[in-house]
């Protein structure tokens, strides 16, 4: 009996290690697919931030697949402040959302080189930041003939030719930046034009090569 309640013992101590083995294996493949879902929704979400470039579901990918996870599902809308995705390890399947807050980090007041722009330029350009929630942002706005000066000299020291120079930066005195009616957008340009034609806003992008350089839309 004793023998018996012995052998029981060990069968089902056998059988609870098994069990535990399975159930450690299952956890940790759990944890490594919350940890795949929580960086691939940080990184997605990170692209509607200032620095990002709109790519969420492409963010998404590379970090889920930098934790050795599959990317199942990414419900990411160019520009939202949310996003959530769903990751599998093996055949565990973790999910995560994050959010971000456009208004931390974001500019609160104008910055100062969307201030002297020309006022129908600088309220297209306002209304464009506000509809796109953070995921696009002013790089540069009204220049000084110095600071475009400046910039010309550096295109010429970069390129070695002034006429190549001519093609990325325009010279001192002739730039639209200088006179107020040109804005470089950053972030997500797709988006950003987007806005555009949905608000109907008087913005073009006059330079084929510059698809962040907007201008205020010759009246027709
Ligand atoms: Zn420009």
């Amino acid at each position: 009996m004793t023998l018996l309640l012995g052998v029981i013992g060990s069968v089902l101590a056998l059988l609870l290690g098994g069990f535990s083995v399975n159930l450690s294996e299952t956890s940790a493949l759990k944890a490594r697919a919350q940890l795949a879902a929580d960086a691939a929704a940080l990184a997605a979400v990170a692209e509607s931030g200032p620095y990002g470039e709109g790519q969420h579901e492409r963010a998404a990918a590379r970090f889920a697949d930098a934790n050795q996870a599959r990317l199942l599902e990414c419900l990411c809308e160019p520009g939202a402040t949310a996003v959530q995705v769903k990751v599998a390890v093996e055949d565990v399947v973790a999910e995560a959302r994050a959010v971000f807050d456009p208004e931390a980090v974001m500019f609160t007041g104008s910055s100062p080189d969307v201030d002297g722009l020309h006022p129908l330029l600088k309220a297209a350009v306002d209304r464009l930041i506000r509809a796109s929630a953070g995921a696009v942002h002013v790089v540069s706005g009204l220049r000084s003939t110095a600071h475009q000066a400046e910039l010309w000299s550096d295109a010429v020291a970069k390129y070695r030719d002034p006429e190549i120079a001519d093609d990325w930066v325009a010279r001192p005195g002739t730039s639209m930046h200088e006179k107020g009616l040109a804005v470089d957008l950053g972030g997500d340009l797709t988006l950003a034009a987007r806005l555009v034609q949905e608000l109907d806003l008087p913005l073009h992008r006059p330079l084929g090569h510059e698809p962040h350089h907007f201008e205020l839309k010759p009246e027709p």
